[in-house]
């Protein structure tokens, strides 16, 4: 998590308490009222750069502001580090996970964090909302690199989202000079001054930037030098940003065999629930990557993650994302059940039965026969991908 707990007994911590800290509802009350863990989940996603402090038995969680997001600088030092690509030779089940590792062998990292605020996701809560990237030099270097020793294939770029590579929010405008203590040095840092709602998608202050499309240029060139190399994209994009992006969209479209996606859903109302993008953005999105198979002379499948069983998903949703998949040709092989996970908006609401935010009450598919129901729904005419076996 963003947060590093360190637990004071009370009357230490009476003495340190910066009284700007703000307080969340102690676990004890959390445990007892369903409500004050909502409450506690809706803050700490409202407020992620803040300090906070919960009471705890006898003494106090204090859960720490993130750090900052990594500079390029520093980001490079990191991912240029004499990594072996290997497996630890004392690995348990060594065979088993070296076929598991085989193909991040010789994927190379863009760089951390993603903005998209689903409300099921945990990425922002373990790498933080704004996105840090390396730069393309480090990039292209450490690619070059590989094709130098031999390797013949990249197999991906890893971004949480691909095409937020460069993005960033205009409202983090206060520097603040800090040493860094990856690189002893100093460097400047940006805070973030006013309050926001946390909706990154589609907010004005966000600037998307299509840095992406220059470094996939340079990977070109790198095709040119060393003969037979390629280098495929795996990550997922987001399909709705990606609208505002169409040169990149295509730019990425030359470097997959297969594109991912994550809808999630086509029910408006669970996607409301999921705080994604809207039926109308996915059908967009499928007009204008059609459109780029057309342009390309291509027909590249599209493979869509989609979620059963989540907070205000009922099996009539299920059965509408069923008839919109087969309308459409879509190919159902990415489908999961809904698993809580410590921290977000789906969590809370999947424990109170209300949305976070709107304090509405929905239906939460709790027990296990109608999360596989819903997930069945789905996949009816998917024969080998009923019940446990996509996941
Ligand atoms: S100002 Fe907009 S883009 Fe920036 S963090 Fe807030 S919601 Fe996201």
């Amino acid at each position: 998590m963003n947060f590093s707990p360190c637990v004071f007994s009370k009357h230490l911590f009476c003495k340190v308490l910066n009284k700007d800290l703000r307080h969340l509802p102690s676990y004890e009350n959390c445990v007892e009222d369903a409500q004050k863990f909502s409450l506690l989940t809706r803050i700490h996603y409202l407020l992620p750069d803040d300090t906070f402090i919960e009471p705890c038995g006898l003494g106090f969680v204090q859960h720490n502001r993130p750090p900052h997001p990594l500079t390029e600088h520093e980001l490079d030092l990191i991912y240029e580090q004499p990594f072996t690509r290997k497996l630890h030779p004392k690995t348990k089940n060594f065979e088993f996970n070296q076929e598991m590792v085989e193909r991040l062998e010789t994927s190379v990292i863009l760089g951390r964090g993603c903005w998209g605020s689903c409300n099921f996701c945990v990425i922002p809560l373990v790498q933080g909302k704004k996105v840090a990237k390396r730069s393309k030099e480090s990039i292209l270097k450490e690619i070059e690199n590989l094709y130098k020793k031999g390797y013949k294939k990249i197999n991906d770029l890893t971004l949480p989202t691909l095409n937020m590579y460069g993005s960033f929010c205009q409202l983090y405008d206060e520097p603040q000079i800090i040493n860094s203590p990856i690189i002893d040095e100093k460097i400047t840092v940006y805070n973030k001054t006013k309050y926001c709602n946390q909706q990154c998608v589609g907010c004005p202050k966000r600037v998307l930037r299509d840095d992406l499309y220059p470094l996939l240029e340079g990977i070109e060139e790198l095709h040119k030098k060393y003969s037979g190399t390629t280098l495929e994209l795996r990550s997922a994009i987001r399909h709705d940003i990606i609208l505002e992006q169409k040169e990149l969209f295509r730019k990425i479209m030359q470097f997959t065999t297969r594109l991912k996606i994550a809808p999630e859903h086509i029910s408006n109302t669970v996607l409301k629930q999921m705080n994604k993008g809207t039926r109308k953005d996915f059908e967009d999105f499928l007009k204008e990557y059609k459109k780029i198979n057309i342009e390309q002379g291509t027909h590249k499948n599209l493979v869509p993650y989609f979620i059963a069983g989540h907070p205000g998903s009922t099996m009539d949703d299920m059965e509408l994302l069923r008839k919109f998949c087969k309308e459409k040709d879509i190919y159902v092989n990415l489908t999961q059940v809904f698993t809580s996970t410590p921290g977000t908006a789906s969590t809370a609401a999947y424990y109170t039965g209300e949305d976070t935010f709107t304090k509405e009450n929905i239906h939460v598919a709790r027990n296990f026969r109608e999360k596989k129901d819903q997930k069945n729904v789905l996949v009816e005419g998917f024969d080998f991908l009923k019940d446990d076996e996509s996941g």
